[in-house]
């Protein structure tokens, strides 16, 4: 697939960079360049935070109400899944997504995104406090005003929906910052979002490097209100630090390496099944990538042997391919990275079924024998690769899936109900599924715990970030 240029979406307008700079986009099946893309730096991003801000303080947009807002959105989502294929290519060729999947779940997903924020913020009530010593008191949610949305680019077009519906969604502008790896698709979105109805100004696209570029550009901009970051535990750091100077609320939705424990009473179709789909769905370039599997000692040998042969019978290859359930690694750089730890792990003593591939192709790959604190056990490998470890009883499997600085989900698999709760309780992460995988409800807080982020959004919790709520009492 060629592309025309992609272009920062800024104030309504499909623009170059003010110095006209531009860098390329890498297909990574083809490992070739595929479409230029335009290279802003501060004066873009400065450019759309004060496009924002007039939509913001003089558009119609906060102003405009729940209702004609949700009509705008939802129409926004009529448009993505009327060119849904588009959008799936588009990222199929960025970042190598097979476009199977693109289709099927990721436009889904993100035209659902704006469906649910639309309908949630027009039906979800504000508190009325009772009348107390002759006053009454009740809270509104005002826009916070100026958001900064800035995304990774493993799932390009489900994330930058995530990180912008709820901003929009309360009456917030917003400018987007999307991975300088998968920019094309947050142009898309742009160009639909316009062609919705929605006004110039409401939804900017500033296009551009992370570190020295337009991210941090944009998370510096005294002109912001609100930061949300999705990228990794490191990136969040600095992220973080720039919010603190200004003292800018930021919510962080960082790095996993998340733990799926597997009982000796669990399913096993199912637990392998999710297992294969957790470690290995879009090449486990997923934050919530199940990539430290612990299974009940009963089972184990059948496990490795069962998950071993699920992520063989994966179709690996060219992400084009509508067969194709594994693409390439995302970049060079990315690839590299994965293969090191392959090659650390061997050195290591694991013994490391699968992971061959050629290009940045890298095949489903189970570990064992992976000692505690090697480098594939500890660190997020963000590639198809799960070790697998056996467990004795509930109190050991606990201990091992919270030894970790990160938290962000974890997956059980048992057919023992009280368990599962008790399991639940006790694990340290933002989100535990029980028999199933990436299930998402989003009323549900998301988030993560220690190295996984800083703050919760979904529901109420998007709710609350993304707006001021402010106190009116009234004297009666
Ligand atoms: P990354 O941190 O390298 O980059 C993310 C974004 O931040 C990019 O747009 C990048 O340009 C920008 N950026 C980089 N440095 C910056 C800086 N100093 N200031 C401002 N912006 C900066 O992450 P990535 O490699 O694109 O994405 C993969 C990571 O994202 C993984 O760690 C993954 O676990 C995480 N992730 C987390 C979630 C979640 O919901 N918790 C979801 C998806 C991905």
């Amino acid at each position: 697939m060629a592309a025309a240029f992609v272009a920062h979406v800024i104030d309504g307008e499909l623009v170059e960079s003010l110095r006209g700079d531009r860098f390329e986009s890498v297909d990574p099946w083809t490992r070739a360049p595929w479409t230029e893309v335009a290279l802003g730096g501060h004066a873009d991003v400065d450019r759309a935070v004060r496009a924002a801000r007039v939509a913001a303080d003089q558009g119609p947009w906060p102003r405009m109400g729940h209702t004609e807002r949700g009509r705008l959105l939802h129409r926004l989502a009529d448009l993505i899944v009327a060119n849904g294929d588009l959008l799936a290519r588009t990222d199929s060729t960025d970042m190598g997504r097979p476009v199977s999947q693109a289709l099927a779940r990721d436009v889904p997903r993100a035209a659902a995104n704006f469906r649910f924020f639309a309908d949630h913020a027009r039906l979800t009530p504000a508190e009325a406090l009772p009348s107390d010593h002759g006053h009454h008191a009740y809270t509104r949610h005002e826009p916070a005003g100026v958001v900064a949305a800035i995304a990774p680019w493993n799932l390009p077009l489900m994330l930058a929906s995530w990180k912008i519906v709820p901003a929009l969604a309360w009456g917030n502008t917003v400018v987007l910052k999307p991975a300088e790896q998968s920019p094309a698709s947050a142009t898309i979105l742009a160009r639909l979002a316009l062609e919705a109805g929605i006004p110039p100004g409401v939804l900017n696209v500033v296009h551009g490097y992370g570190s020295d570029g337009a991210g941090q550009a944009l998370t510096e901009h005294p002109g912001i209100d609100r930061i949300t970051f999705t990228g990794e535990s490191a990136t969040g750091r600095a992220v973080s630090t720039a919010a603190a100077r200004g003292l800018v609320p930021v919510s962080l939705e960082l790095g996993g390496k998340n733990p799926a424990l597997v009982f000796a009473d669990a399913d096993l179709d199912l637990a392998v099944r999710t297992a294969a789909e957790g470690a290995f769905g879009n090449a486990g370039q997923m934050c919530l990538s199940g990539s430290r599997i612990f299974v009940a000692r009963a089972v184990y040998g059948e496990f490795v042997e069962r998950l071993h042969a699920a992520g063989r019978a994966m179709t690996a290859g060219d992400p084009g391919d509508p067969a194709t359930e594994i693409g390439p690694l995302a970049s060079a750089e990315h690839h590299r990275k994965v293969s090191d730890h392959l090659t650390r792990a061997r050195a290591d003593g694991c013994r490391v079924y699968g992971g061959e591939g050629s290009g940045w192709l890298v095949r489903p790959a189970v570990l064992t024998g992976v000692p505690r604190d090697a480098p594939v056990q500890t660190r997020e490998v963000f590639g198809p690769v799960a070790t697998v470890t056996p467990f004795d009883h509930e109190e050991e499997a606990v201990g091992l899936a919270n030894d970790t600085p990160f938290g962000l989900s974890a997956t059980v698999c048992t057919t023992d109900l009280s368990r599962a709760h008790r399991v639940a309780a006790r694990l340290r992460a933002g989100t535990v599924w029980v028999n199933c995988f990436f299930v998402r409800d989003l009323r549900a807080p998301f988030g993560g715990v220690g190295a996984s982020g800083v703050g919760r959004e979904g529901g109420l919790f998007s709710r609350d970030f993304f707006t001021e709520p402010k106190a009116v009492v009234v004297d009666v």
